[in-house]
C-alpha cells in the first residue's frame, strides 16, 4: 500500500493553512499561525482524529536571520529539500490564473505522532515543467509578496488545494480555514456542487450557500482590520477572470475589494476566535455574525521539554494523550524534583545562549525570556522604556533578559525595534546581562520557554488575538508576567499561575512599563529569591502554571471542542 492509500479509506476534515509548522528543519512557517497548524494536525494524529491538512510547500521557506554588526537584521535564504523529508504525488491539477493554465502538484509529509497515530499534510507545488517560469515560483516564498503573487498563492492553496483532494481520491467532510488566506475554497465548492442551468427558474442563482456553508468552518486570527487580506476588484478578475461572477465575489467578499476574512465568514457555518477576548473583539469588527470561541493551545509532546517530559512520565502518566492530568500537578509532583527538571532545561538553554550569542549567563540569577514576532504592536521595547529604572531594579536583586524574534522583511517598525533590543544590550552591558538569540524557531523556542525562570509578555491590548507561547512556558513549570490581552485574560490567576500587567480595561505604554517595573520590583523578584521569607513559594507559582494553565490551554483539548462543536455540530 502506496503511503497516500492508507488515509484514503475513512472520510476526513481537510485543514486548509498558508503556514505550517512540521518541524524545524522545514521552514513553511513564519510564526504563532503557522506553529499553530502544526500543533492542530499533531493533536489530531494523537489523537486520532483523520484530518488531511493542505499547504504550500514554499520551498525557498521564509527567511533566516543574521544580526550585523551594528544589530540589524539580515535576511537570508532558507530553502529546503522537499525530497528529504516528503514524497512526490503523483496526481496533478490544473486552475487558470491570468488566462494561463496553471498545473498543481503536491508532495505527501506523514505528520507521525509518538503515540502511534499520523496524519497527512499536503504541500502543494506549482514548481512544475509544463507552468511558464513566472508560475513555477507561485509557491516558491512563503509571503513573498503582497498584490498579484499573493491572490495567485491564495488561489493555488484555495482551489488548487481543494481539487487536488478530489484527485486524489480524498473524501471530505469538512473544510477548516485556518485563517481567510484560503477561503477561495468555497467559491471552488460553490461551483462544484452548482446546480445545472437546465434546473433552475429565471433569475434563480446556481450557487448553493447553505450547502457550502454547511461544508465550511473558518477559523480568524487577526484582531485588527489592518491585518486581513484585501485585493482589488480589478486584480482579482485579471487573476481569476470567470472563476466566479464578480457579482458573486462583491457580495460574499465585499463590495469595494475582496476582503478575504469577510469571504470566509459568507462562506462558513461555524466561525470562531481564537481567545474569548478575540471573539469578543472580532464580533464588534463583523456584526451580525456568530462568532464561537475555542482558545487555542498548544501540543504537549512538542512544547515539553525532554527533563519535564520525563518528570510528568513519572509522577503523572498518560499526561500527553490526557493532558487535563496535569491539573495534579500541584499536589503529586515533589517540588524538589520540579526545581531538579527545571534547573536541567535552563541549563541547556545557558548553553545555547554561549554557543549562540557567547553570553554567559548564571545559572542562580531568574532569567526573564521574550520570544515572538518582532512588530511594534507585540512592544519587545517596553521592559526598556526606563533604562534607570531598570538598572536600579537589578541593582537590588539581579536578573537576566534573553530575547528573540524575526521582523517580518518589509515591517520596518519591527526590524528598527531589533536594532533598539542591540542598542539596550551594550547600553546596560555590564549591568543587566541581555542576550539576543538570532534565527528564532520551533528548536530555539522550546529551549527558550522552558530555560527561562519567567516568560514576558507585553502586547497592545487588544492585538494579541491568543499568543501560545506563554503556554508552552507553563508546559515546562515557567510562569508568565504578561499584559492582559489574548489567552493570557482566560489564564492567568494572580500570583498563582504567573502575574497581569496593567488593568484590562486602561493601557498606554508609560502607564504599562510603571506596572511593569512595579510588578518585577515588589512582587515577581523578592518571590524569587525569597528561600528564607516564604520557602516554597516560588516553585508553587511553577506548579500552578502546569496545573492550572497546562491542564487547560493544550491542543487536545482545543481539538476535542473543534470535533465536537465545529466538525461534528
Ligand atoms: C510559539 C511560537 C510562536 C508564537 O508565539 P506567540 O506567543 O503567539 O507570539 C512564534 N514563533 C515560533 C517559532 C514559535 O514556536
Amino acid at each position: 500500500m502506496s503511503p497516500l492509500e492508507s488515509f484514503l479509506h475513512e472520510p476526513r476534515v481537510a485543514y486548509f493553512s498558508m503556514e505550517i509548522a512540521l518541524e524545524s528543519a522545514i521552514p513553511t512557517y513564519a510564526g504563532g499561525l503557522g506553529v499553530l497548524a502544526g500543533d492542530t494536525l499533531r493533536a489530531a494524529a494523537d489523537l486520532e482524529l483523520p484530518m488531511v491538512a493542505v499547504s504550500l510547500v514554499s520551498r525557498g521557506g521564509h527567511f533566516r536571520q543574521r544580526i550585523d554588526a551594528d544589530g540589524r537584521q539580515v535576511e537570508e535564504p532558507s530553502p529546503w529539500e522537499p525530497h528529504d523529508h516528503a514524497v512526490p504525488l503523483a496526481a496533478k491539477v490544473a486552475l487558470t490564473l491570468e488566462e494561463r493554465t496553471v498545473w498543481v502538484t503536491g508532495w505527501l509529509y506523514v505528520l507521525q505522532s509518538h503515540l502511534g497515530g499520523s496524519q497527512p499534510v499536503l504541500l502543494l507545488d506549482t514548481d512544475l515543467e509544463e507552468n511558464c517560469a513566472e508560475d513555477r515560483r507561485i509557491t516558491h516564498q512563503l509571503y513573498g509578496d503582497d498584490g498579484p503573487n499573493r491572490l495567485k498563492q491564495e488561489a493555488v492553496l484555495g482551489i488548487g488545494g481543494v481539487r487536488l483532494l478530489q484527485a486524489l481520491g480524498f473524501e471530505i467532510r469538512q473544510y477548516h480555514m485556518n485563517e481567510g488566506h484560503s477561503a477561495l475554497l468555497g467559491l471552488e465548492l460553490l461551483r462544484r456542487h452548482a446546480h445545472r442551468a437546465e434546473e433552475l427558474r429565471s433569475g434563480e442563482s446556481p450557487y448553493d450557500l447553505p450547502l457550502v456553508r454547511g461544508l465550511c468552518c473558518f477559523t480568524t486570527h487577526t484582531p485588527v482590520e489592518a491585518g486581513h487580506d484585501r485585493f482589488d476588484h480589478g486584480l482579482v478578475q485579471r487573476v481569476l477572470d470567470d472563476f466566479i461572477p464578480l457579482a458573486m465575489v462583491k457580495q460574499l467578499g465585499g463590495e469595494d475589494a475582496l476582503n478575504m476574512t469577510l469571504l470566509a465568514l459568507n462562506l462558513s457555518e461555524y466561525v470562531n476566535g481564537v481567545a474569548q477576548r478575540h471573539a469578543e473583539v472580532s464580533r464588534r469588527m463583523f456584526p451580525g455574525y456568530r462568532v464561537h470561541a475555542v482558545t487555542n493551545g498548544v501540543h504537549p509532546h512538542t512544547w515539553t521539554a525532554p527533563p519535564l517530559r520525563a518528570l510528568y512520565d513519572r509522577y503523572l502518566p498518560g499526561w500527553c494523550h490526557e493532558p487535563e492530568l496535569l491539573v495534579r500537578a500541584d499536589c503529586c509532583i515533589p517540588p524538589a524534583a520540579l526545581l531538579e527538571a527545571h534547573a536541567q532545561a535552563k541549563q541547556a538553554l545557558i548553553e545555547r545562549v554561549k554557543q549562540r550569542t557567547g553570553t554567559q549567563l548564571h545559572p542562580r540569577v531568574p532569567i526573564l525570556g521574550f520570544a515572538r514576532r518582532m512588530t511594534a504592536y507585540k512592544r519587545p521595547d517596553l521592559l526598556f522604556a526606563d533604562l534607570a529604572r531598570l538598572k536600579a531594579i537589578s541593582a537590588e536583586r539581579s536578573f537576566q533578559v534573553v530575547l528573540a524574534g524575526k521582523a517580518h522583511p518589509r515591517d520596518s517598525g519591527g526590524k528598527r525595534l531589533i536594532e533598539q533590543l542591540h542598542r539596550h544590550i551594550r547600553e546596560l552591558s555590564g549591568t543587566v546581562a541581555l542576550a539576543f538569540i538570532p534565527d528564532y524557531d520551533m528548536e530555539i523556542a522550546l529551549e527558550l520557554v522552558s530555560g527561562s525562570d519567567l516568560w514576558l509578555n507585553t502586547p497592545l491590548p487588544p492585538m494579541e488575538a491568543s499568543g501560545t507561547s506563554g503556554m508552552k512556558a507553563a508546559f515546562n513549570g515557567v510562569p508568565s508576567l504578561s499584559v492582559l490581552d489574548g489567552w493570557w485574560v482566560e489564564g492567568c490567576i494572580e500570583g498563582v499561575t504567573g502575574w497581569a500587567v496593567g488593568s484590562a480595561t486602561e493601557t498606554g505604554h508609560e502607564a504599562d512599563a510603571t506596572v511593569l517595573y512595579d510588578k518585577l520590583e515588589q512582587t515577581v523578584l523578592p518571590l524569587y529569591y525569597g528561600y528564607e521569607t516564604t520557602p516554597g513559594g516560588w516553585v508553587k507559582v511553577m506548579q500552578g502554571a502546569i496545573a492550572k494553565n497546562a491542564s487547560f490551554f493544550n491542543s487536545h483539548r482545543m481539538m476535542r471542542r473543534y470535533a465536537t462543536e465545529a466538525y461534528i455540530g
